[in-house]
């Protein structure tokens, strides 16, 4: 089996060192926008294990070119969310199969759905192709851990709380744990939950309260809108409600507020000096490289699914959940939790498609597939997971 991976930041170099090490891919190449930062991640695996190639993701014809001559099975997108489309018109023209860990945003709008991706249901149907939307951690794990909740302990899931930790110090003042631009428009917008059919807007972090995480402690939790949330109220209709919630510093939020009260979080262009620019574009060039964050980070993520519904009649409750050391994920692979939780599922997703395990014929999120194969593995790849039943998962109201 061939993968070719798209992007060489901290995600890609992830996927990249895990697909090299998997002998069910035969060929296995990198390609992004500054090729050489591809030559940079596959000097770390050596040999001639991994082919590199330049490659602008928004073209849709240079993706074809590359795809004729590499002549992928699957290709990988860990690039940014705005190349999603290209990438899977390009699979289309050339036959390839699909995977990506975050879905479609346009560039010039601060908002990101499924419906344009899903809108390829019909083409990747009738090419006989699969595309895998979001298999990262969340989205992606979570996901699966939902799938898994209501494959083995819940006969109907009625609520679903996502929690997201990262209890990690990187001793800067202000960065950010993966693509400045995407997370700073992630977490600035309003937050939006699911009830009872409905989805309720709330102000960006107007709801929070401190929750314990394994590990680690209580900590300062906050509803955000996350996306994986759209896909698993749709595949689990039984679902009363639906929330994620993340963790903030204050530190953090303080940058963050001062960011956007000075006009820096903008995403239309403005002249500056005669020159056009986008003022978070310029922000995430000054702003630290979050593949550069590892080689001082200390402590741990921790993100999991807190769940209650109904077995054989009785209401239960379930907490499925991963820690992640981010001094660990740096010794492995030189990148920090966030690039590791990342990539570690979406090369174990790629494999899951490649042995056979996770097929069929159109555009499927995660949760779709069957989840055991996966979790089964997802250990072995340095993701450990537990699980607690009937405890206090204190997001009861
Ligand atoms: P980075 O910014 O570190 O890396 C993105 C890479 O994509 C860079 O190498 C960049 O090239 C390349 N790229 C950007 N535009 C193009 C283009 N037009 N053509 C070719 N290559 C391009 O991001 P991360 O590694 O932190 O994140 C990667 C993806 O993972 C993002 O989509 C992010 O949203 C997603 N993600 C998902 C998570 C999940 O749990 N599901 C969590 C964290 C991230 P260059 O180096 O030249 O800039």
């Amino acid at each position: 089996m061939k993968a070719l991976i798209i992007g060489a930041g901290g995600v890609g170099t992830v996927v990249t060192q895990k697909i090299a090490a998997n002998p069910v891919f035969t060929d296995v190449m990198l390609a992004s926008r500054t090729k050489s930062k591809c030559d940079a991640v596959a000097a770390t695996i050596g040999g001639d294990r991994v082919k590199t190639a330049q490659v602008d993701a928004d073209s849709v014809p240079e993706l074809c070119a590359l795809f004729r001559s590499f002549q992928p099975d699957i290709v990988v997108n860990v690039a940014l969310p705005y190349q999603d489309l290209t990438i899977m018109d390009a699979c289309l023209e050339c036959g390839c199969n699909y995977l990506d860990t975050a879905n479609y945003e346009p560039k010039d709008e601060a908002h990101f759905e499924y419906s344009w991706q899903w809108a390829y249901q019909d083409r990747f149907k009738a090419a006989g192709l699969t595309a895998i939307l979001g298999c990262g951690f969340d989205p992606g794990v979570t996901a699966i851990f939902t799938a898994y909740a209501a494959k083995h302990h819940f006969d109907e899931i009625h609520y679903l709380d996502i929690v997201d930790c990262n209890a990690g110090n990187h001793g800067m003042a202000f960065a950010t744990n993966f693509n400045p631009e995407i997370n700073i428009r992630e977490v600035t917008q309003k937050g939006r939950y699911y009830q009872d059919g409905k989805w309720v807007v709330t102000e960006p972090h107007e709801i929070h309260r401190p929750l314990h995480y394994p590990g680690i402690g209580e900590r300062e939790s906050y509803v955000i809108y996350h996306e994986e949330l759209e896909s698993l109220v749709k595949n689990y209709p039984s679902i009363k409600r639906a929330r994620f919630w993340m963790t903030f510093g204050q530190e953090y939020l303080t940058h963050l507020r001062v960011i956007q009260n000075i006009g820096m979080a903008r995403i239309d262009p403005i002249i500056y000096n005669g020159v056009e620019i986008v003022p978070i574009q310029f922000l995430k060039a000054v702003l630290p490289d979050p593949k550069s964050l590892g080689a001082n980070y200390h402590g741990q993520t921790s993100i999991g699914c807190r769940i209650r519904g109904i077995k054989d009649g009785k209401e239960h409750s379930y907490y499925i959940y991963n820690n992640c050391d981010h001094e660990q994920a740096f010794k492995e692979t030189g990148t920090q939790a966030v690039s590791f939780t990342t990539g570690v599922p979406a090369a174990l997703g790629a494999s899951m498609w490649a042995k056979g395990l996770w097929r069929g014929a159109g555009v499927f999120n995660v949760e779709e597939f069957d989840p055991d194969p996966f979790l089964k593995e997802l250990g072995e790849q340095g993701l450990p997971w537990h699980e607690l039943f009937d405890t206090d998962i204190e997001v009861n109201d």
